[in-house]
């Protein structure tokens, strides 16, 4: 195992795994303090090769792996699914941040549900779905309406469907395809928000501003940055972000989505340790953004503040939107980032625009 307490200095190479926007962004704000970076994907055209050295290989290429890791002075990764065994073969040469277990307890809901609660974190009711006689006793157990999700792979709203009255088990199982599952039980919230929180290698934590979330078709449309909910509650949900961020013994970045039902609880959805699409607000309207935080993390170095210095709505554009990119960027306020990809598909994340305004509330303490 690499040593993993070294402070990588600006000049040095930073690998991502993943080529999507998040890495692209990622590589954005690493050259802006004057690192490199070298993206690992199996995908020939992905976005962040536009700003990175690449290397296009299968994550199960351990040769391909072996010389990403020797081209590079840390790791970390953009996106969740990438296979666990691939990050720990990685750390086997070089520094990995975050450490494959946060990957690994994040990858999978039903471990990462236990994680919570056993942190007291409160999460949804679940039970784990493991066949369909499970599906029958975790149904009898919760009750309708409830939510069966695959413990993996799931993204989107993909791999996921809601058990009310008149739904079919057989069906609903089917859709897992012999997957692991969990069936969570339906939360009537009044809001989804989330939380970014980063960790240095000294242990320090720095929060950014509690956001509220909203989907159109299970898909991020929108993110208010700060959410409209009472001190008291922002506060409790950095907190659960911080304690979860210590007892990962987190090096990076991590997104904590959690439920405000209408009795003012929070109960966790999920959590990703990686940039995430709700704080993409963070590149316009606050001091240091998350691409330049998880770097900052990533390589040993002093986190930098995430004050928040204006409000921002980001609206992401998704598929056919991004044909809007003339008007918006006539648009006063606007901020318009694009990510480069070549094809428009429905429900692929094409772009996000950040409007800014005056902040509206005094400075809240983080
Ligand atoms: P997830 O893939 O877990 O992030 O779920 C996608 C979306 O489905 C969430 O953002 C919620 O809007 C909704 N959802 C997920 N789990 C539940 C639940 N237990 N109760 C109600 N809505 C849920």
């Amino acid at each position: 195992m690499a040593p993993d307490d070294k402070v990588i200095a600006p000049g040095s190479t930073i690998g991502v795994v993943g080529g999507g926007q998040l890495g692209r962004m990622t590589a954005l704000a690493a050259a802006r303090l004057g690192y490199r970076c070298h993206v690992y994907c199996p995908e020939a055209d992905s976005p962040a090769f536009h700003v990175a050295q690449a290397t296009v290989a299968s994550y199960g290429d351990e040769a391909a792996l072996a010389r990403f890791a020797d081209a590079v002075d840390v790791v970390t990764f953009e996106f969740e699914n990438i296979p666990a065994e691939t990050v720990r073969v990685l750390s086997q040469h070089v520094p990995v941040r975050p450490s494959w277990r946060v990957l690994e307890t994040a990858q999978d809901r039903l471990v990462e549900k236990s994680f919570f609660n056993s942190i007291d974190i409160a999460t949804a009711p679940w039970r784990p779905v493991l066949d369909r006689a499970g599906l029958e006793t975790a149904v009898a157990a919760l009750g309708r309406p409830a939510v069966l999700k695959t413990a993996r792979f799931g993204y989107d709203g993909k791999g996921q469907v809601k058990i009310d009255a008149s739904t079919d088990l057989d069906e609903a199982w089917a859709g897992m395809g012999g997957q692991p599952a969990i069936l969570e039980g339906f939360i009537d919230f009044e809001r989804e928000v989330s939380v970014l929180v980063a960790r240095g290698l000294d242990g320090a934590v720095a929060c950014f501003d509690v956001v509220e979330n909203r989907h159109r078709n299970h898909i991020l449309d929108v993110t208010i940055a700060p959410a409209h909910i009472p001190q008291r509650l922002a506060r409790q949900a950095q907190d659960v972000a911080e304690r979860t961020a210590h007892a990962l013994e987190l090096v990076g970045l991590l997104a904590v989505e959690m439920f405000v039902g209408k009795d003012g609880a929070l109960l966790v959805n999920e959590m990703a340790p990686r940039p995430h699409n709700s704080g993409h607000w963070t590149i316009d309207a606050c001091l240091t953004d998350q691409f330049e935080q998880l770097v900052r993390a990533a390589c040993g170095l002093p986190l930098g503040s995430p004050e928040r210095h204006s409000d921002a709505v980001m609206t992401n554009l998704i598929g056919e939107d991004v044909n809007q990119w003339l008007p918006l960027l006539r648009q006063k306020g606007s901020r318009l980032h694009l990510y480069g990809k070549s094809e428009i598909r429905a429900g692929r994340k094409m772009g996000h625009v950040t409007r800014l305004q005056p902040r509206s509330d005094k400075r809240s303490d983080c």
